[in-house]
């Protein structure tokens, strides 16, 4: 049985249960219009309340703990800020009575703490292009203890079906605490079913995941890397952690993201990856950077230490790192 009685393993399936329906209330109800940030990635009121409520819950259940979360304030003091912070207030009204406007800032910007040997991270909307194409998206949790996730939840509100195979209701919420597996329940319901990975060993018949947005990879390496593999089965091109979830849920075996080009100075976040590699590896699988490294989430906002990433079913894992090597 998944271990529930760990306070923050408790705290945190509520929160993201709470933070996904939050988002799959926005999206149903059409209430967003994307502005962007100053990288010019979009954000909406779903990713900024999600991020709002989470601070809350955690301040009233943890006030001592930090997060350190993707959103901050800034967007409010933009141009489109002031229509922003009122569609947010009208948002959040059920879900935090008496918030008052000058309380978001600080609650978005409790999520702006330094990482230290112990923090939460969050992604509120991870896949906020997902979101405003009615794909897929995650509300993304992590507790990371000495640079290793200790405790990981994703909220998939979108995925009708743990393999990925179509978007809508019910959604899901998975979990994983380090040495006790991971587990999934469908948004709306108490049960919750054991995950484990493919058993898949033959490289032909690997199912491999990647970005649905073509600026987020280098596809033709990966394009390449599947030829190189001789896989039979197209690429799945699924947005957000939900790819982490459907790995872990065996209906995948590898999930393959090389960085964008290869004189690409990106450095992945440490809130897109932190939840699903925990979840991929209680699942029996295995997750590390394009050398085989192990990812190291204790280097501050960004896996400064890794490039690329790999995830897979644990069994095809050595064979694409030196298939990766030779390409
Ligand atoms: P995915 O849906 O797997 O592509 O992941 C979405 C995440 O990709 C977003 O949360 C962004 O933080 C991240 N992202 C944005 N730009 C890039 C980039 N150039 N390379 C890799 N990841 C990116
Ligand atoms: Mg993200």
């Amino acid at each position: 049985m998944i271990h529930l009685t760990r306070p923050e393993l408790r705290f945190a399936v509520d929160a993201v249960t709470r933070a996904s329906e939050l988002t799959r209330q926005v999206h149903q109800e059409s209430k967003f219009r994307p502005v962007l940030k100053e990288d010019n990635s979009p954000v909406t009121v779903a990713d900024l309340a999600a991020q709002v409520l989470v601070a809350q819950l955690m301040l009233e259940r943890f006030p001592e703990e930090r997060l350190v979360a993707e959103e901050s304030s800034a967007v409010l003091k933009s141009r489109d800020g002031k229509l922003v912070l009122k569609h947010l207030c009208d948002v959040l009204r059920p879900w935090i009575p008496d918030l008052g406007s000058e309380c978001i800032y600080e609650l978005i910007d409790r999520g702006q703490e330094k990482t230290c040997n112990r923090f939460w991270t969050l992604d509120p909307v991870d896949g906020t292009k997902g979101f405003l194409r009615g794909k897929q998206w995650a509300v993304a949790m992590a507790l990371i203890e000495d640079g290793k996730v200790q405790i990981a939840v994703l909220g998939c509100p979108n995925l009708s079906r743990l393999d990925g195979s179509s978007a809508g209701p019910p959604g899901f919420v998975v979990a994983a605490t380090r040495g006790e597996g991971s587990w999934a329940r469908a948004l709306g319901t108490e049960e919750w079913t054991p995950l484990q990975v493919s058993s898949c060993r033959e490289q032909a018949s690997a199912r491999i995941l990647r970005s649905y947005e073509p600026a987020h990879t280098d596809l033709s390496r990966i394009e390449r890397l599947a030829a190189f593999l001789k896989v039979q089965q197209p690429l799945r091109a699924i947005d957000s952690q939900a790819k982490y979830a459907v790995l872990s849920s065996g209906a995948a075996e590898l999930l393959v993201r090389f960085p964008s080009s290869p004189r690409s100075a990106y450095r992945e976040k440490i809130w897109d990856h932190a939840a699903g590699s925990l979840l991929v590896e209680e699942s029996g699988g295995r997750v590390t950077d394009l050398d085989g490294m192990p990812l190291d989430f204790g280097a501050g906002r960004h896996l400064e230490k890794n490039r690329g990433i790999l995830a897979s079913n644990g069994h095809l894992h050595d064979i694409t790192l030196r298939a990766i090597a030779e390409l």
